[in-house]
């Protein structure tokens, strides 16, 4: 609980009107898409970064932790304040301040929502690819704290390629400036891609600096059905090595497409054992050359049929199946345990078939999708929680999985973060020498271990 008095102080910098302390209401800003949560003690919303910088000396001087909070649609956990204390929402810091169409930049309070700015930048001809699934409801902030990635990062990269400077606010209050404004600059250590993916733990984002790009011409979507994942997955490789860089290549195993399989418009044959929904973009003749040489490979590859969109009505229904996805995997069990594995695109199927072995040795379903240009797979196991043993066998599932990953030579988190899922994890993939230094990175940041604490590390900092 957080003292009368302190409450005073915190009513003084922000108001009543913008202090939540009705448990009901503070249910809500406890929880993310994890479906995890505890209620904090109460929630703040601040409007500027002088307002935060006051907020953060007063919870530094007393000790209290302080989580900051976009949309909650993390994956991870990130935003859940385990130990209680003040959540710090940013969603009415949610204003475009300035987009700069002559130097093709962007400046940006951390709650805009990502479709608000990407609608807004595409009206003066601009582009700014990242493009996470939840992208109308997360918002640029917690991006910038996930480094969220997207299903274009196959071309585009992720948000850490986008972000040039940053305004943030230390757990000690100080407000600083990081990086610049323009397309180069080289100057000190790189705070900026320090803070990009610390998931809310070494500092609190309160303007962002983004770089856009001039939008392309045209697009087209494909979809390609192939007999295994082992085809789907070849042709992938091949469409790189041939120097096609498509703006979409994201992958659907066999289990997918039964979930999905009677709920689209699309007609399926029997023997199909995986899909890539593929898009190019460039200007009109750019794309209708990459969309012919993608139907080649797919071809050689064994596709066993493949579908071009004519117009944005038909490029709907293709992209039907990747959106009916996340929420068809229901339909093999309640509940689900997702994890964003990255491995090197060519072993995507040794670790598909793995998974498949899995599944064998401990009877759960686990459909597999993601963005096989990244060689990004989702991987879903599937289980009813009130089912005795079913939650101790995913347990094993998933610590199987990872450590086949890391065999790989891949990465336990492509894009959701640490947070409070997988920290017990981070051991397998980042060496002891590592961890100390970044636990001497964050007590740099945060002396008293204030800010979002009990998040990516499995010990106390
Ligand atoms: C349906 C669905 C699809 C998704 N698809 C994708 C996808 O394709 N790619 C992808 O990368 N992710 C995806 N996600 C995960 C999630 O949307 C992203 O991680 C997103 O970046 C989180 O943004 P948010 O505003 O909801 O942040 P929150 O969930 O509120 O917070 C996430 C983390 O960021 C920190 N944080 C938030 N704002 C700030 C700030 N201003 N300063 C400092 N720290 C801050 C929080 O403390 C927390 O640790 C998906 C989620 C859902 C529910």
């Amino acid at each position: 609980m957080i003292p009368e008095h302190i409450l005073a102080e915190i009513r003084e910098i922000v108001g009543s009107s913008r202090l939540l302390l009705a448990p009901d209401e503070l249910e809500e800003y406890g929880k993310d898409a994890t479906k995890l949560g505890r209620s904090p003690d109460a929630v703040v919303f601040p409007r500027s970064a002088r307002e935060i910088s006051s907020l953060m000396r007063l919870a530094n001087r007393e000790g209290i932790s302080v989580v900051p909070r976009g949309a909650g649609s993390g994956m991870s956990g990130g935003a859940i304040p385990v130990s209680g204390g003040l959540v710090i929402s940013l969603e009415r810091m949610n204003r475009i301040l300035e987009i700069d169409p002559d130097n093709m930049v962007a400046r940006v309070e951390p709650g805009v929502i990502t479709a608000d700015l990407q609608r807004e930048v595409e009206r003066l001809g601009l582009f700014y690819p990242p493009d996470p699934a939840s992208i109308k409801i997360s918002t640029i902030g917690g991006n910038v704290a996930e480094c969220a990635g997207g299903l274009r990062a196959v071309k585009y990269g992720v948000t850490r390629d986008y972000v040039l400077g940053l305004q943030v606010v230390l757990p000690t209050g100080e407000i600083l400036q990081t990086g610049v404004q323009t397309m180069k600059g080289v100057a000190g250590y790189d705070l900026t891609r320090l803070i990009i993916g610390s998931e809310g733990t070494l500092a609190i984002i309160t303007q962002v600096i983004l770089k856009l790009l001039p939008k392309p011409e045209s697009e087209m979507t494909m979809l390609a059905l192939f007999p295994d994942v082992q085809s789907a997955a070849g042709a992938v490789t091949a469409m790189i090595r041939s120097r096609i860089l498509p703006t979409v290549l994201e992958l659907m195993d066999s289990r997918c497409i039964e979930c999905v399989r009677d709920e689209i418009q699309i007609p399926i044959p029997p023997n199909t054992g995986s899909m890539l929904l593929i898009e190019v973009d460039g200007d009109e003749a750019m794309v209708t050359k990459q969309a012919g040489r993608v139907e080649d490979v797919c071809k050689r590859w064994g596709a066993i049929q493949f579908l071009r969109a004519k117009d944005q009505v038909e490029a709907e229904t293709l992209w039907e199946a990747r959106r009916n996805l996340s929420p068809s995997l229901y339909k093999l069990r309640p509940h689900k345990m997702s994890q964003d594995v990255v491995v090197p695109r060519t072993r995507m199927p040794a670790l598909i078939s793995y998974l498949h072995e899995l599944e064998r040795d401990y009877g759960l379903p686990i459909p597999a999708f993601g963005h096989a240009g990244d060689g990004n797979i989702h991987v879903n196991i599937m289980l009813d929680n009130d089912k005795p043993g079913e939650e101790e066998r995913a347990n094993k599932i998933i610590e199987l999985v990872l450590k086949k990953v890391i065999q790989l030579g891949g990465t336990i988190t492509g894009e959701h973060g640490v947070g409070i899922t997988k920290k017990n994890y981070l051991g397998l993939e980042i060496s002891q020498e590592a961890l100390q230094l970044m636990a001497r990175i964050k007590k740099a940041f945060d002396p008293n271990g204030i800010l979002n604490p009990g998040k990516i590390f499995s010990y106390k900092i």
